[in-house]
């Protein structure tokens, strides 16, 4: 590779590439598509999938209880609320309304008044504008130094297959 080429700048991903990686990354970095509270979220698909799958085991886990003898059963009924909730989830996303997890976040507002699409690209990156508590504060700034280094659309083809929740 020639220097000239080398010390060319990375023009990063495309306008629409961007636009379809804001729809899933918050500004914070966290993935809003894999959360479970996102209405287009896998969590939320799975969980109706699963829901439509196990049709009336409500009678079975009763029946089961006893027939196969496994005290597990009797835990059904938590387990399907916990499925109902996950279905029920509607967020769309932090770029298009407040966060339903992090109601006090700070990130939101300020990145747009920063006028950064991400806050790795903002100035004041680590700040202490964004009200997380020590865990989350330690995510956001361990992701966004990630993404500075691997750049914003290899850190989103990844985050696609990855858990949130790791
Ligand atoms: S805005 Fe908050 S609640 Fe909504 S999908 Fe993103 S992280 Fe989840
Ligand atoms: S000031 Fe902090 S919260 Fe606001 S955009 Fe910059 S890094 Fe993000």
């Amino acid at each position: 590779m020639k220097e000239s080429d080398k010390n060319q700048k990375d023009p990063g991903p495309s306008k629409e590439k961007m636009e379809e990686i804001k729809a899933c990354l918050a500004p914070c970095g966290l993935s809003c598509e894999a959360c479970f509270a996102h209405v287009d979220g896998a969590i939320r698909d799975h969980s109706i999938k699963l829901k439509e799958k196990l049709g009336n085991f409500d009678i079975y886990a009763r029946r089961f209880e006893t027939l196969v003898g496994d005290p597990v059963f009797k835990k059904y009924p938590q387990f399907k609320e916990m499925l109902d909730y996950f279905s029920s989830a509607n967020c769309t996303g932090c770029r298009s309304e407040q966060c339903k997890l992090f109601k006090d976040c700070g990130v939101r507002p300020c990145h747009q008044e920063k006028g950064v699409d991400f806050c790795f690209q903002c100035d004041a990156f680590p700040c202490d504008q964004t009200h997380f508590d020590e865990h989350l504060h330690e995510r956001w700034v361990r992701l966004n130094e990630i993404i500075r280094k691997s750049g914003i659309e290899a850190f989103y083809e990844k985050s696609r297959t990855r858990p949130r929740y790791v």
